[in-house]
């Protein structure tokens, strides 16, 4: 099977006006691409037989907020899903919901709220599609307690590269529902996805804010909390060193019962939810990044992180309720908040590791990067549990997601950087996410997933996908040659 580059006759015909830049959502990597948007599954095919007309690869592609390279397809053609936002069938009833794969997280809670319901699983993005979020089968803060959005899909319709749709479920197709959910696209387009919702009673969430003075501190209050919270999420002030190495803030959160909210009716209107388009009530918040440049640096996330850390440590533990929107999708709060990292972006190193090596590999992981002076600007935490998807990140265990700045003076020394910390996890016994990754090297994939494992992926794919129709660039980088 081969993974190279499409061949340049097969560009040389197509049209000049279909060339794009396009970029991984941290901007630190960008690929040219012949790009399609179709806006039904015939114009999917379309695409697909144009691909195979001229010998090209088709690398899928839903809002792109795939940190890295995962959606990007250089030299080929790029298929964006993102118009096809179709709700195909709701229940509101039952709270199954099926729609075409450029359904956006923020589409689908506007769509079903009212009706007292809410996505199981949801990312720090309300951007990303149905079908993007199915392709990398992401988790949220609840994922040791509700697993990935894969265990909450009842079916999916996936068009193999042959140009045939089939249905997969747990029962119908097994094998395939659990390898092209979690396959990263390269096994075929979802072109329609069904979906069990999760039934909430308020439109508001109750959240308890707990400062944690350590990473031992931040596990603690993680593990007493893993019983009864709903979500759990751990900020790490990852400028913080020595003996304060890790400390920072948990949020535990817990959906309110049916009746606690007496205005229910009106909190679950999606009026009730949406982020505010100001700050203060001044300064438009599309500007903010903007304010946000001259502090990303670590001087400034220095002090930033000192302040969020001190004053919520001086007020100590409390509650309060919020939105759904307002909890989950604070990353939403500013527009375009990655243009702050400057004209090099940023990547994301997620590191999951099985809980009983977590506390230390963590440790070793912030040290080490102190040491270096590669330091990450934004740290997170979170708790996990085992799935049964092929190429899942899923375990029983942790993950740590850091943030690091790219510039161009800094890169090489930030990839062999990642590439040390991946050593460390490996060892650990730890896996990565290719949603997050850009530095993982195809050496470092034996590492992580067993052997047994890939070559039951890669001989599915050479099944369904002969002639390597579904490429990425992440598929060349981490597979190149298997
Ligand atoms: C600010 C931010 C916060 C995030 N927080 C989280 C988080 O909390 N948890 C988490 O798990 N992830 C998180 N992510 C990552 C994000 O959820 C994933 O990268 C997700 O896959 C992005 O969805 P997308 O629609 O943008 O897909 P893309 O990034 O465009 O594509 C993702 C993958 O799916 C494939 N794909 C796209 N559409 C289809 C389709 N129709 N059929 C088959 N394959 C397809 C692509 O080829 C690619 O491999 C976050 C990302 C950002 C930017």
């Amino acid at each position: 099977m081969s993974v190279g580059r499409s061949p340049t006759a097969g560009i040389a015909s197509l049209p000049m006006d279909r060339l794009e830049r396009v970029w991984a959502w941290g901007r630190a990597d960008s690929a040219m691409s012949w790009v399609w948007r179709p806006t039904t599954v015939d114009g999917v095919r379309d695409v697909l037989a144009l691909a195979a007309s001229r010998g090209l690869g088709v690398g899928l592609r839903g809002a792109g907020c795939s940190y890295g390279d995962a959606s990007l397809n250089a030299e080929g053609i790029s298929l964006d899903l993102s118009r096809m936002t179709r709700v195909l069938d709701w229940d509101p009833a039952t709270g199954v919901i099926r729609g075409e794969p450029g359904v956006t997280m923020r589409q689908l809670w506007q769509y079903v709220l009212e009706d007292g319901w809410w996505p199981p699983v949801v990312t720090g993005t309300m951007a990303i599609t149905l079908g993007g979020a199915a392709g990398m089968n992401v988790h949220g803060k609840n994922a040791w307690k509700l697993g990935p959005i894969g265990d909450h899909l009842r079916s999916v319709d996936l068009l193999l590269a042959s140009g045939e749709v089939v249905r997969c479920s747990r029962d119908e197709r097994p094998d395939l529902f659990h390898a092209a959910i979690g396959g990263f696209g390269m096994l075929g387009c979802f072109t329609s996805l069904e979906l069990q919702l999760e039934r909430v009673h308020s439109g508001l969430i109750e959240i308890e804010a707990i400062p944690a003075r350590g990473v031992r501190e931040m596990f603690e209050v993680f593990e007493e909390r893993l019983a009864t919270a709903d979500y759990l999420v751990g900020w790490v002030d990852t400028l913080a060193r020595d003996h304060r190495l890790g400390r920072g803030l948990v949020h535990a959160a817990h959906h309110l019962p049916a009746g606690a909210d007496r205005r229910a009716a009106q909190t679950l209107r999606p009026e009730h939810q949406e982020l505010p388009s100001t700050l203060f009530g001044v300064v438009p918040k599309s500007l903010m990044w903007r304010f946000m440049r001259p502090l990303t640096n670590h001087a400034g996330v220095r002090l930033v992180n000192a302040a969020k850390y001190h004053l919520s440590a001086r007020q100590g533990r409390f509650r309060y309720r919020q939105s759904h929107v307002g909890f989950h999708f604070l990353l939403d709060y500013v527009p375009d908040w990655k243009r702050a990292y400057g004209p090099g972006g940023l990547i994301q190193f997620q590191a999951f590791v099985p809980a009983a090596a977590a506390q230390a590999t963590y440790t070793e992981l912030l040290d080490r990067s102190h040491r270096a002076g590669v330091v990450p600007y934004l740290g997170v935490l979170k708790r996990h549990r085992p799935d049964p998807f092929w190429m899942t990140h899923g375990l029983d265990g942790w993950s740590l997601a850091m943030d690091f700045r790219v510039t161009r003076t800094t890169r090489g020394a930030l990839w062999r950087h990642c590439s040390e910390l991946a050593r460390v996890v490996t060892a650990a016994g730890g896996r990565f996410y290719y949603a997050k990754d850009s530095t993982l090297a195809p050496d470092e994939l034996g590492g992580y997933f067993d052997e047994e494992r890939v070559r039951r992926f890669l001989a599915l794919k050479r099944r369904l996908d002969p002639d390597t129709r579904w490429q990425t660039n992440l598929w060349r980088r981490v597979f190149g040659g298997r």
